[in-house]
């Protein structure tokens, strides 16, 4: 989420790798910049095909033709790294323009990302849920003003750098900032969802996966202990089903369970939902509520490496599909849930509003993959 792929050499080739992936993730939003700021109103679609730090170029299709435009931004980049800010403002300038009510994709993520802080606070407990599963309680400092944004909430776990204690950041943490700072201070850490947060104690459970010493996040999480002081950036959600969901479908390896089981905690009673759930084997399972509704599938990787097998894949196209009105959720490797998710938007063909399907962490041998997904 902080490591967008662009693999390509040509400065404007770079740009136009980084920008030409919101083709996929915020297709709306930049049918609204094209639409408005490109003086195309009637356009049904919208297509960056060039791009260099002063703007973009964009491909409008109307009722009368295909149209390439050329779009400035507000103010020049100076760097590929804020290209996409300001393919932002462009979304913020198009709305202010445009007089229309609504909100597209992008504009949700900018909202979102105006609530986010870095709150400083410490290790309370630590409980083994099984060898390789720790629950880790966050209480005290900034926590206590924490407030949840869904059941998937999510935050960025900073830690100390290796060999070190004490965080090497405060408050102020940005992410522009790290770049600056020498190799030995700079934080480490991951995305981690919020299990539980119970708000008369004000404490936060999260799950961590423990897969060994050669991921700094998993490598602090085998050695915390109470005390401990950690950063937390956040929250940030990416579950968001349309209020005419009739079904659930979430798909998951162990990093995503903790989400999936606090998303069926939060659904009604009698809720359909249906979980595809993988796991190292079967006494490795972890706890998810057992409702009226719920129909949990686990999937056994008997020994293989994790996120390496298509046993989630296999099990989704084996069940029966999704119907037109359910909402797809899920975490797992990237590879993984990719074939997911290519499954349920170009073979079931749920629209992108329907599918939230994301790569939570990636196998050693995926790491060239793109981090964006043209089905995202
Ligand atoms: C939105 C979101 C929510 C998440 N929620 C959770 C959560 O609640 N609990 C949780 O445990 N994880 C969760 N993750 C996944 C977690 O962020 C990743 O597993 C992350 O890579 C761990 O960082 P690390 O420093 O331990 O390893 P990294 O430095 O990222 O990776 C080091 C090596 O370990 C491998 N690796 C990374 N994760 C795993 C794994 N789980 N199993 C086996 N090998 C792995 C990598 O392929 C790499 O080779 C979430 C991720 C996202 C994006």
């Amino acid at each position: 989420m902080h490591d967008e792929t662009a693999t390509a050499t040509d400065p404007d080739e770079q740009v136009l790798a980084v920008v030409g992936a919101l083709n996929g993730v915020y297709a709306d939003s930049l049918l609204l910049v094209g639409r408005i700021l490109g003086d195309r109103r009637d356009a049904t679609s919208a297509t960056v095909v060039g791009a260099d730090l002063a703007g973009i170029d964009v491909r409008l299709t109307d009722p009368d033709g295909d149209h390439d435009v050329r779009i400035d931004f507000p103010e020049p980049a100076t760097a590929e790294s804020q290209v996409v800010d300001a393919a932002m403002a462009l979304v913020v300038t198009a709305r202010e323009r445009s007089g229309e009510p609504g909100t597209t994709s992008a504009e949700r993520v900018i909202a979102e990302m105006g609530g986010i802080r870095t709150m400083l606070t410490r290790v309370v407990r630590v409980v083994d849920e099984h060898p390789h599963l720790r629950r880790i309680t966050f209480r005290g400092g900034d926590l206590d003003t924490f407030a949840p944004l869904g059941p998937d909430t999510f935050l960025y776990v900073l830690l100390p750098p290796p060999g070190r204690t004490e965080l090497t950041i405060d408050q102020g943490f940005s992410w522009e900032s790290v770049g600056d700072m020498p190799q030995d201070e700079r934080p480490v850490g991951a995305y981690y969802s919020m299990r539980e947060w119970r708000p008369d104690t004000k404490e936060l459970d999260v799950l961590f996966v423990l897969h060994g010493d050669e991921g700094p996040a998993s490598a602090w999480a085998q050695r915390a202990a109470p005390g401990d002081p950690v950063a937390l950036w956040g929250p940030r959600t990416a579950y968001a089903p349309p209020p005419t969901t009739t079904e659930y479908l979430l798909v998951a390896d162990e990093t995503g369970l903790p989400a999936t089981a606090a998303i069926i905690e939060s659904l009604p009673l009698g809720t359909p939902v249906r979980v595809f759930a993988e796991v190292a084997s079967m006494d490795q399972r972890q706890a998810l509520p057992e409702r009226d509704g719920v129909e949990v599938t686990w999937l056994d990787r008997a020994g293989a490496e994790p996120g390496t097998t298509s046993l989630l894949d296999d099990a989704v196209r084996a069940a029966a599909p999704p119907a037109p009105t359910a909402y797809v959720w899920g975490g797992a490797e990237s590879r993984c849930i990719t074939a997911v998710r290519r499954y349920v938007r170009r073979e079931v063909g749920l629209p992108r509003e329907q599918v939230s399907l994301t790569g939570y962490w990636r196998h050693r041998d995926h790491e060239d993959d793109a981090y964006f997904d043209e089905d995202a």
